[in-house]
């Protein structure tokens, strides 16, 4: 069976002294069920490798260059995240998009670097509150799939997180109904889109917290979650991972 995922993104939150919420969080789960990923600001990464060691705790970045090196001030390239101990990228995600322009070509060009310098990458599709209410979600979706997945993608170095821009950070989420439609639609789509084989994970991302996260789990192709502020205080991510 597929083996869920609990991935947390710090976003631009925390410092070294956060990172003893890491080794809290492998106090409580020396061995999880799911697998565990922490996506730290970038400056983080190095540190928090030291703090995790051999733990069962995997360590992503929240961006990456589309080159491998060169003339780029404020860049990271995949394989510098690689080489600082990522397994993952988190690419595309909606407040990158919006803060820095990052178009679907852009996303699979990223995303083909974290493969090439062996990362998985975990590429963000969701619509705004606005294109929900125009009734656009799954035709934004699709496109957004069909535009961010570069061709060489497989079960193995691709995961999709299905975040509804409304629902980030904003303690609302759609409906279980809702949330159902969409990831059966991009597991529909999927098939055409990646190698033949064990089936691409699938995320739910937007305010996921301990009191609803055993719901949305219980969803049909939801095999993990993206965290944002819930993954910052190891009690609250430990109990999302206990509840996946
Ligand atoms: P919140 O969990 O804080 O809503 O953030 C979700 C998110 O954007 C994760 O990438």
């Amino acid at each position: 069976a597929l083996r869920k995922l609990a991935a947390g993104n710090w976003k631009m939150n925390g410092d070294l002294a956060s990172l003893g919420e890491i080794e809290s969080l492998m106090a409580a789960h020396p061995a999880p069920r799911c697998e565990v990923l922490v996506c730290p600001p970038a400056v983080l990464l190095y540190p928090m490798k030291a703090r995790i060691g051999q733990g069962p705790v995997a360590l992503g970045g929240q961006d990456c260059h589309h080159k491998a090196s060169g003339a780029h001030t404020g860049d990271i390239s995949a394989p510098q995240l690689a080489d600082a101990g990522a397994g993952y990228v988190i690419l595309g995600h909606s407040e990158r998009r919006a803060d820095h322009g990052e178009t679907d070509a852009m996303v699979a060009a990223k995303a083909a670097a974290a493969h090439a310098a062996g990362l998985t990458a975990i590429i963000c599709v969701g619509e705004t509150e606005a294109q929900r209410d125009a009734g656009e979600t799954l035709a934004v979706i699709a496109a957004q799939l069909e535009g961010s997945i570069p061709v060489g993608s497989d079960a193995a170095n691709t995961v999709i997180a299905y975040e509804p821009v409304w629902a980030i950070g904003t303690g609302r989420t759609p409906t279980i109904d809702q949330i159902a439609e969409v990831h059966a639609l991009m597991r529909e789509r999927l098939s055409g889109m990646v190698a033949a084989g064990a089936p691409v994970r699938l995320l739910y991302g937007g305010s996921v917290k301990p009191g609803n996260a055993g719901e949305i789990f219980a969803v049909p192709h939801v095999d993990g979650a993206l965290v944002g502020g819930a993954s910052l205080k190891a009690a609250d991510f430990g109990a999302i991972i206990t509840a996946l």
